[in-house]
Parts: C-alpha cells; structure tokens; sequence
C-alpha cells in the first residue's frame, strides 16, 4: 500500500518555523550584536579597550538564549511528529488488516489488487485474483469452539503465505473467506493452476493442535485480467476481478466443494438464471405455485396400495411444472425450506384426510429442516391443527442427516416417534450410514434407493447389492421399501427376495391431488365429501406430467 500523504494537519505542524524563526531570527540578531560586542571584548581582554556597552552584551546573551529555545523547541516538534507520524501509520495498518492473522482485510484488498495490477501492467505481466472459501469451517467451529477455529485460520493463513510468490498479497475478506492476489506472465495461467494444486495439498494436510487435530477442505474461484493466451481481457477493474473469481468461486461450490475453477462467462448466465430462480421460488411460494405430488406406494406381497409418498412440484407459470431437485436445494440455501416444507405438508394433511384412513403418507424431510431444534414439536403442531392421525405419516429423512448433530436428531426422531409417526431412511445405500447407526437410531424402515434398484433391470440380473440391504434390513428387523421400480423385469426380482414395499413408475408417474382423488374414487378408496361426488374432471395424462417433469428449464 501506498503510504501516501493526504492534507494532514502535521504536515503544517512540521512546517512550524516559528520556532525555528525565532531560533534563525536570533541566530541574525547575534551576528549583528556579537560584530559590534566582540570586538569590544577583544579589547577588554586585550586591555586596549574600556568596558563594553552594557545594553549590547545584554542583547548578545538574550540572543544566545533565544537561540537555544528555538532549537530545543524545533527538536522537541520534530520527534513529536515523528512520534505521531508512527502512530498514525500503526492505526492506518490496524485499519487495514485482520487483527487475527495479520492478512490484509476486505477493503484494503481492493487497493491493493488495484495497486498490483498497477505495476503487473507496467511489465506487461497478468495479475490473478483468487478466492478461496473453506467448506467446512463452520463446523470446526461449532465442534471445538472459536478459539480452536481460530487457530486454525492463522496456522492456514501460515501455509498459504508460504506458497505464495513475494509480490502476492493476501486478504482475510470475512470469517472463512480469504483471497490472494498474485502477478504472473500473461499466457502462463498455468503457473496459477500448479501454485492452487500445491495449495490444495498443503492444506489437505490435517491441522494440529495440542488437544485435537482438524482437516480441512476448501473451494477456490479464480479470475485474471488477461485472457487464456496472454492478451488483455475485458476485466477493467479491481472490482470486476473479484466479482468473477467470486463466480468461480460459487461455481466450485456448486460442483461439490473440494475444487476450482477459473471464470468462465457462462457462470455469469448461470448465475443469473439461479437468481431468477431465486426471485421465482421466493414469489411463487408467496402466490402457491409449490404443490404437492403423490407417487403410490404398493404391497409387492398383495398389490394392494398402501400409500403415498409426497414429491413436491413447482407449477412455475414462467417455466412450467419443476422438479425438486432444482427448487429444493436452492430453498435449502435461501432459508425457505422449513417454510416451503410446511406449507407442502399442510396440503398433504389436507388432500389425505380424504383418503381410505389405511393410506400411509410419507413426506421427505431436508437436513437443512432438521438444525431446528424445535422441527418436531412444529409437525406435530401441525398434525394437531389439521387433525390427521401421526399413525399415518412417515417422515422421510436421508443418510446426510446423520452427519449433523447426530443427539438432536435422534432426540427428535425419538419424540416423533412417541407420538405414533413412523421414520424411514431414505436413498439407503447413497450415503455413509454406518452399521452402528442404523442400529442406534431408531428408524421404522429402509428405503433401497432406486439407483440399486435399477440393477435389477436386466432380466435374469441380480443386484448383490440390493441383495446385502435386503438381509441386513431382515437382520435388524426393519421393513423395507424398494424405490424405482420401472418395469416388469425389476417388480419380479423384487417379489423373489421376500416381504418388500415398491413404488415407481411401473404403478405410474407422480400425480396431482385432484389426480389422487380420481383414482382414489374409483377404486372406492376415498372417505368423506370425495367419495360420493361424480367423477372428477380429466386429468392431463401421466405422460403429459412426465414429460413436463423433466423439463429443466435453461437460461
Ligand atoms: P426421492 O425421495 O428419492 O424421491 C423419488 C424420486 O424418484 C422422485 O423424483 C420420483 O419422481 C422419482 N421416481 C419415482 N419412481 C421412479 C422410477 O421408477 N424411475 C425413476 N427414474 N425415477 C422415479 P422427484 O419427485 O423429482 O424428487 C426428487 C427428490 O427431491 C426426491 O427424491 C426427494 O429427495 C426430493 N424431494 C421431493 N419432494 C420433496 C420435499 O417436499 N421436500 C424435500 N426436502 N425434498 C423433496
Ligand atoms: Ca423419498
Ligand atoms: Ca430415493
């Protein structure tokens, strides 16, 4: 950084030359007195002369005095000065890092990006910007506390400078946030790829402390000012640096975490394809666009259906009828998900109030719902005010629940399950689920996620796999549910292995409640005001749903 000078009040301070006025106005004053006093002394000691005008000798000796309190007061300024010079440059340095490790911070990186970029430009050299974001601080953090955490910042912030070349600088932007800055020759991009590898593996390497060792991992985003063969690209500032590495950044982490990427100009457009979709989901939860979805549920041993699983569908009137996996996760990350998730199953409540009483109806919970420590009291509020049996519910929670804290959510699945509702683990197999938890945790049943369930496909074909959940689920006395069963080949592979629930599109596609009620009815399955009422207008055929389900919408 520069030290530059603005208008500083000491800078006319130093320029005080009153008191050296004095000190050089004396100094003259004595040259005039001391020419006519000195000679005149000369004589006396000589013993030529009488004894010198009294007034002159005076004058001489308060001049001597003056000129000694003009220099001792010019001295006394300057160190003052200087004494403030290095405060004020002790405070401008404070302001313009990281307390904690020293790092320049988020304001004083953009100068010096700018500054950087200054002097690259100057030797014809590109300048890199790099973000970097640890993906699972938060939890360090939440396990072992902050000053754990913290340490753990500064041991990395070590590491990092370590690699960095000597005219990088390095930035703490935010709590788990850090950039660097870095100069390199322009069409060797190359040199940035290796100095992110080398890292990576450096901090990959578990951090330790005297009562616990971490690991880390983290997401990098990078952009530069020059183009990939070395000609200027269109990045005009510092803050159009960053903001594209931090797109690359966002990138990385939407690709799983644990890696990098350079900005590319699609991320742009996807970016603000997500916003819209951002902007869509907050408004469309707003106007009811979410609704819910039923996929049946049918006893392999008899055929006959037993219930319902909830898939919730977004009837977008912009971008047609979407599928979870897209609106779901950016929910989880916008904080609407307990919202949006409620507001589905009070719909649900609703729509199976009228069913056949021996209907089950599952409902998927994200792990995101589980960090609220009050989420089960909130369903079975829920289930009080809409006046539907927990008998009837199963709550549908997946492996990645269990890594979250692991004694909140088994205290609430305990308290659901006090009061009647069933727990299933969902798309078993995908995760890491230990064979201590299953046993620990008290789940109701297993759900064979349909990517096993596929293997099946094949006629003749076995699936080892399914095979090995199928006895475990017989060995902890767990009920099993076999998902995306598609054809023929796959239902009667599954009748082979024993007592087993299905559900897939072989029985049809998701469907809509007025849908449920049709199909219901006519199977005289359905209680209430429903059941008598005359057939119900046509539905949009399944294949039309489908065919709409799997329309992702592009930017
Ligand atoms: P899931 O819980 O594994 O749900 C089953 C998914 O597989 C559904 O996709 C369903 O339509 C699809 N499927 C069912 N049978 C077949 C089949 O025979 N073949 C194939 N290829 N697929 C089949 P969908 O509805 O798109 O849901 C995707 C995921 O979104 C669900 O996976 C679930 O994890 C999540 N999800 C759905 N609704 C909700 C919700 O209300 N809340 C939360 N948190 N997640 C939801
Ligand atoms: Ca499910
Ligand atoms: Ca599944």
């Amino acid at each position: 950084m520069t030290e530059h000078e603005p208008d500083n009040p000491l800078g006319a301070a130093e320029r005080d030359i009153i008191a050296l006025g004095i000190a050089t106005a004396s100094i003259i004053l004595l040259i005039g007195t001391g020419g006519s006093v000195m000679p005149q002394v000369m004589n006396v000691l000589t013993g030529t002369g009488g004894a010198p005008n009294v007034i002159l000798v005076n004058a001489l000796l308060l001049n001597i005095a003056l000129i000694i309190f003009g220099w001792r007061r010019y001295r006394e300024l300057t160190r003052e000065i200087e004494e403030r010079r290095r405060a004020e440059a002790r405070a401008r340095l404070l302001a313009a890092t990281d307390p904690l490790t020293g790092c320049l911070n988020r304001r004083a990186m953009f100068e010096a990006t700018e500054e950087l970029r200054a002097r690259a430009a100057i030797r014809g050299e590109a300048v890199a910007y790099c973000m970097i974001d640890l993906d699972n601080f938060k939890q360090i953090n939440d396990m072992h506390g902050h000053s754990a955490g913290d340490a753990v910042l500064v041991m990395l912030c070590e590491r990092v400078r370590a690699l960095l070349p000597r005219e990088a600088r390095l930035a703490r932007l935010g709590g788990d946030e850090f950039a660097f800055v870095m100069p390199f020759p322009a069409g060797h991009a190359d040199r940035v790829d290796d100095l992110v590898i080398r890292l990576f593996e450096s901090l990959a390497q578990p951090f330790r402390m005297p009562e616990l060792t971490v690991e880390l991992t983290l997401s990098i985003g990078l952009a530069a000012d020059h183009d990939a063969d070395g000609t200027i690209g269109l990045v005009v500032d510092a803050a159009t640096l960053m903001h594209r590495a931090d797109m690359a950044l966002y990138h990385a982490k939407k690709q799983g975490r644990n890696r990098y990427f350079w900005f590319e100009p699609t991320m742009e457009s996807e970016l603000r394809f997500r916003n819209q979709l951002e902007t869509g989901i907050r408004g469309g939860l707003a106007r009811g666009e979410f609704v819910p979805y039923y996929e049946q549920q049918i006893d392999l041993d008899t055929g006959a259906l037993v219930g319902f699983e909830m898939l919730a569908r977004w009837r977008s009137p912009q971008l047609g009828l979407i599928s979870p996996d897209i609106f779901v996760p950016i929910a989880e990350e916008i904080g609407l998900i307990n919202e949006m998730s409620e507001r589905l199953m009070e719909q649900a409540f609703a729509d199976a109030r009228e069913w056949d009483e021996a209907l089950t109806l599952s409902v998927n919970i994200s792990p995101v719902q589980l960090r609220d420590p009050w989420f089960a009291q909130r369903i079975l509020k829920k289930l009080v005010a809409a006046g539907f049996p927990p008998q009837r519910l199963e709550i549908e929670i997946t492996e990645s629940c269990l890594h979250e804290n692991i004694g909140l959510v088994r205290s609430m699945i305990m308290s659901l399950r006090n009061q009647g509702v069933q727990i299933a683990l969902d798309d078993f197999g995908t995760g890491y689920s230990s064979f201590e938890q299953l046993r620990n945790l008290p789940f109701d049943r297993i759900k064979i996620d349909r990517s096993f369930v596929s293997e099946l496909k094949e006629p003749g074909n076995r699936s080892r796999l399914v095979e090995a959940i199928v006895s475990l689920g017989r060995g902890l006395d767990m009920p099993l549910t076999a998902e995306g069963v598609e054809d023929e080949d796959i239902l009667k592979a599954l009748k082979e292995m024993g007592k087993l629930k299905a559900q897939g599109y072989f029985y049809g596609q998701p469907e809509d409640a007025e849908a449920v009620r049709t199909r219901l009815r006519a199977a005289g399955r359905l209680t209430g005001a429903g059941a008598g009422a005359e057939a119900a207008p046509a539905q949009p055929a399944a294949g039309e749903d489908a065919q709409a389900r799997y329309r992702i919408a592009r930017p």
